[in-house]
């Protein structure tokens, strides 16, 4: 029986993990299918304070995990989180065919990619489609290569910007004509000269004219409703994300877009489940954000075991 389970591992998951640990409460971490989070697919972080330099999500999210295991906490890596039952305590998940049974969970399961919802987008997925440029910007596959970026949020800028060491030029596919990212992120890619911006424009097809590899990407002028081909060998969609938030639906109150809704702080519906991160938030989504509600949950898991003991 463990005190407290985490599902997930990103910069919620670890700093509940810290707390908790540090309350002795030995947390027991489910990593999810990407073990440290969304930071992991990042190249360096510029805004997580106390890095003036920046620093590598990949190593953040590591030392992260080292801090944590530091004071107790257990992690492990897990790929599905298949039924919660949190009709009665304990409570009863099952994590990869096997029962796990806590007096508490801290749900931090973040969100994953938004797709664009395109059959051929589907279809062409790890053949020039992807969700991810830090991961696979450097293939052979893009190299000296036109590529799109899709999107117009800090990830789409980020992506952009990562992307030009590797293509020859990177179109910035954007469905309106002005970006969503933070200031500094826009004017750093839109004075990038190898970042060329189409804008009003949503990408309706991805083509692969010559054989199963990207070649190209059907484009419709949103304002005109003029079509065109912009030849790529790579589209990398940036579109922002789906909170990981299914396995929950009925249980745990979810707004229209799937995001938990915390109740108080990072209580939930259901006594004895907190909440942490980008499974709950759909305004701010950053690590630092992500970080202080993953204190936050932790805190009320430790109240909340403290309250049933005395
Ligand atoms: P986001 O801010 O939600 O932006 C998503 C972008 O994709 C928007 O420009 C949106 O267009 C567009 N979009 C959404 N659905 C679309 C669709 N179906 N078809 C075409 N375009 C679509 O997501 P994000 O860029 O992933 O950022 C998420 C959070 O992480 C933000 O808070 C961001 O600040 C943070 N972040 C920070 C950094 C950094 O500071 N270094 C890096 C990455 C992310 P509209 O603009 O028209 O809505």
């Amino acid at each position: 029986m463990e005190k407290v389970v985490i599902i997930g591992s990103g910069c919620a998951g670890l700093t509940a993990a810290l707390y908790t640990a540090r309350a002795n409460l030995a947390p027991f971490v489910l990593t999810g299918k990407q073990p440290g989070g969304l930071l992991t697919t990042t190249s360096i972080v510029e805004n997580f304070p106390g890095f003036p330099e920046g620093v590598d999500g990949n190593e953040l999210m590591v030392r992260m995990q080292k801090q944590a295991e530091r004071f107790g906490a257990r992690v492990q890596l897990f790929s599905s989180l298949e039924a919660a039952d949190l009709s009665r305590r304990p409570f009863t998940l099952t994590v990869d065919g096997e029962p796990v049974q806590t007096q508490t969970l801290i749900i931090a399961t973040g969100a994953g990619h938004r797709h664009l919802g395109l059959e051929s987008e589907h279809k062409l997925e790890n053949k020039g489609v992807t969700y991810c440029a830090t991961c696979d910007g450097a293939l052979p596959l893009f190299r000296n290569q036109p590529l799109a970026v899709v999107g117009g949020g800090d990830s789409a800028c980020e992506e952009a910007m990562y992307l030009t060491r590797f293509g020859s030029v990177v179109y910035l596919i954007h469905r309106r004509d002005s970006l969503r990212a933070s200031r500094i992120m826009s004017d750093r890619a839109l004075a990038n000269p190898k970042i060329k911006p189409i804008w009003d424009s949503a990408v309706t097809e991805v083509l692969d004219v010559k054989q199963d590899k990207v070649t190209g990407v059907r484009v419709k002028n949103l304002k005109t409703n003029a079509e065109s081909v912009v030849d790529c060998a790579g589209v990398f969609v940036a579109i922002g994300h789906v909170p990981n938030t299914g396995v929950f639906k009925g249980v745990i109150d979810l707004d229209d877009a799937g995001y938990i809704v915390p109740k108080k702080g990072a209580t939930t519906n259901v006594p004895g489940v907190f909440v942490a991160g980008d499974c709950a938030d759909r305004v701010y989504r950053q690590a630092i954000t992500a970080a202080g509600m993953g204190c936050a949950a932790a805190i009320e898991a430790e109240r909340f075991l403290e309250a049933l003991n005395q």
